[in-house]
């Protein structure tokens, strides 16, 4: 299920009425365009007919992958975002599946429209979204205590190179900066048993997770 909502906008800038195309649902499988534009990092925008200003619409919406077996919910409003168990059984369901694909179906919930994206960039490129979240959270601890990074920079995945490796995008006043983490990290994490009752899985998860894992090692040793 898919299906994309007409709002009437009337421009800031120029005050012209318009109709912008909004959307609830995007289901990868039935609307590669508007998934593109989601991944693109286009899908919020908005163009003026009038004075052909581009800004930025916000709305709810949740991105379907069943191919990728991953469903990402963004909503905007935190007293939404507190009902969990709501958010994910108002979900669509999963309805192209391949009968033979017993790999388990991720459901997610993000706060942003950014972390919507970085979420389904995730999922479309194969990979578990907690180990991403760790390696993220590793690496601005170490550009942090190096005073490379400020507090308030954000990092989201970038891409992987041809060789596996994952590009992060450090986030901040001073503009983007991308580093490559080996793959042979984040295959480390995968092989770990990691949390997975979690619908909201970002950087505080990655901090928490990260705590759980170090103290298993402790206690290994
Ligand atoms: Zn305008």
């Amino acid at each position: 299920m898919s299906d994309s909502v007409q709002k009437t906008i009337v421009c800031p800038h120029c005050g012209q009425k318009g109709e912008a195309q909004t959307w609830p649902v995007v289901d990868a499988f039935e609307d590669p365009e508007a998934a593109d534009a989601l991944l693109s990092g286009t899908l919020f925008d908005y163009t003026c007919a009038g004075c052909n200003t581009t800004f930025t619409l916000d709305f709810d919406a949740i991105y379907v992958d069943d191919y990728a077996r991953s469903r990402v919910r963004y909503a905007r409003r935190a007293e939404d975002r507190a009902d969990e168990e709501r958010l994910v059984d108002e979900m669509p369901a999963p309805s192209h599946l391949d009968p033979d694909d017993d790999r388990p179906y991720t459901s997610r919930i993000v706060d942003s429209r950014d972390g919507l994206r970085e979420k389904a960039a995730l999922f479309r490129d194969g990979l578990d979204d907690r180990a991403v979240e760790l390696i993220k959270a590793s690496a601005f601890d170490l550009f942090e205590s190096r005073g490379e990074v400020d507090a308030g920079d954000i990092v989201r995945y970038g891409g992987q190179t041809e060789d596996g490796a994952l590009l992060l995008e450090f986030i901040g006043d001073a503009g983007v900066r991308e580093t490559e983490v080996p793959r042979s990290s984040y295959d480390a994490l995968v092989a770990r048993e990691l949390p997975a009752d979690d619908v909201v899985v970002d950087a505080a998860w990655a901090q928490r997770a990260a705590r759980d894992l170090s103290d298993q090692d402790e206690s290994e040793e």
